[in-house]
């Protein structure tokens, strides 16, 4: 008998895999932790997904997405050649990783060592690292700002930690989870100082007022992925595209799955592309929801960053965010914490709908209160309180299972 654990590649065994945001099997839970958009797809969508489950599921959609890149292509004036639309972004991200860097090892990297880099900065998309190490590349990931913004080319050089050689460089624009919009100035010094391929993960780019599609197709070596999950409520159907240089664009067509994106998924994102208005209205309500929820958890003793995303990275008040975390499920409302040192004392929060918003200020309200009470009027005792994470649990836990 073989034991399995034998037949497995250490670069398997050692392997941290990404872990996605919980996604609850007990009703009643408002979920702002996967930075979905609380409003529908547009009513022809739902039409137009319904009308095609008949007897076409039983063929293979088109492989190449021919119709959503032609729609694409229109939409951002380019060509079809410049797309690649993908299971999501996410699997775009991963055919970047396979199709540009080199595994480390290698005999192309002995004298190129660049060539194996994957190159992010801290934090950010925290599936990057692990996209990196899945390849058996190296990983450079070089610290935002402390206020998340980017450094300057300058001051990356000045750094000697960026690498300006990195085969790969993953730049979150607007930054997650911190929401901290990029300008596209700025973008096109970084992709400029670049001699490999940057790619601009515009995930949640509809929610900012810039984007940055214009140096996808200006320059070769510059790719910018989208995807329809967060703006287009579509994160169920997982579709996502590149724009970029047709060289770039066709390497990665040549390494992807065959019928790499399911058929229903792209009738959804072509219909959504025919409703767009729709969509732009959500927009507008999930910033309205975003500005309106910064202030009054400001109030409340937040320190809210200034987002151009449709989530706010908060630090909460008077104790740690991780329990903040459980106080606020215990209220029936999830949101996501991240352990690493730079993100720690932050809650990322997703904008949902006014009503899920206003459920979240009165949970923090309640907890608050509920600290109050316990520490009455005397400031030294609660203080001693505040801080005494111990006494959290007793603020009532029971009525949600984990
Ligand atoms: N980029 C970023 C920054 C994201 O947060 C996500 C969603 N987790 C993605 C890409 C991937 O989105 P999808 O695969 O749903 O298109």
């Amino acid at each position: 008998m073989k034991n399995p654990h034998s037949l497995i590649r250490p670069l398997v065994h050692n392997l941290r895999a990404y872990v996605p945001g919980e996604q609850p099997k007990t009703k009643g839970l408002i979920k702002l932790n996967t930075n979905e958009n609380p409003y529908p797809p547009s009513p022809r969508v739902l039409r137009a997904v319904r009308a095609a489950v008949d007897g076409r599921l039983r063929l293979y959609p088109n492989p190449t997405a021919e119709r959503l890149r032609e729609k694409l292509a229109r939409l951002h004036r380019c060509k079809p050649e410049n797309l690649i639309v993908g299971n999501g972004s996410d699997e775009l991200l991963a055919l970047a990783v396979r199709g540009f860097v080199e595994p480390v090892g290698t005999r192309s990297t002995a004298s190129q060592p660049g060539k194996s880099v994957v190159q992010y900065f801290t934090p950010s998309y925290s599936l990057y690292p692990v996209l990196a190490d899945v390849h058996g590349a190296m990983k450079n990931a070089v610290p935002l700002r402390a206020d998340f913004r980017l450094p300057s080319v300058a001051e990356l050089r000045r750094g000697q930690r960026w690498n300006f050689s990195a085969a790969l460089t993953l730049v979150t624009t607007p930054n997650a989870p911190s929401g901290c919009g990029y300008g596209t100035r700025e973008l096109a010094a970084l992709c400029k100082s670049q001699r490999g391929v940057v790619v601009l993960d515009e995930a949640y780019v509809d929610f900012a007022d810039e984007n940055a599609m214009k140096l996808a197709l200006k320059h070769p070596h510059v790719l910018v992925a989208r995807t329809f999950s967060k703006a287009y409520s579509l994160c169920f159907q997982r579709v996502g595209y590149f724009v970029g240089h047709p060289e770039l664009i066709a390497a990665l067509h040549k390494i992807r799955d065959s019928y790499n994106v399911n058929g229903l998924g792209q009738i959804a994102a072509e219909a959504t592309l025919g409703d767009l208005a729709y969509y732009r209205a959500n927009f507008k309500k999930i910033v309205a929801t975003r500005e309106w929820l910064s202030r009054e958890l400001t109030k409340l003793g937040f320190r809210v960053l200034p987002s151009r995303t449709n989530f706010v990275l908060a630090k909460p008040p008077l104790f740690p965010a991780k329990d903040w975390l459980q106080q606020l499920r215990c209220r029936k409302i999830l949101v996501r914490w991240f352990s690493p040192p730079e993100v720690r004392e932050y809650l990322r929060i997703t904008i949902g709908t006014p009503r899920e918003a206003m459920a979240l200020v009165e949970a923090v309200r309640k907890t608050l209160q509920a600290l109050e009470s316990k520490s009455g009027r005397s400031s030294k005792l609660r203080a001693s309180i505040l801080t005494d994470c111990a006494s959290l649990p007793a603020l009532s836990c029971r009525s949600v299972q984990p």
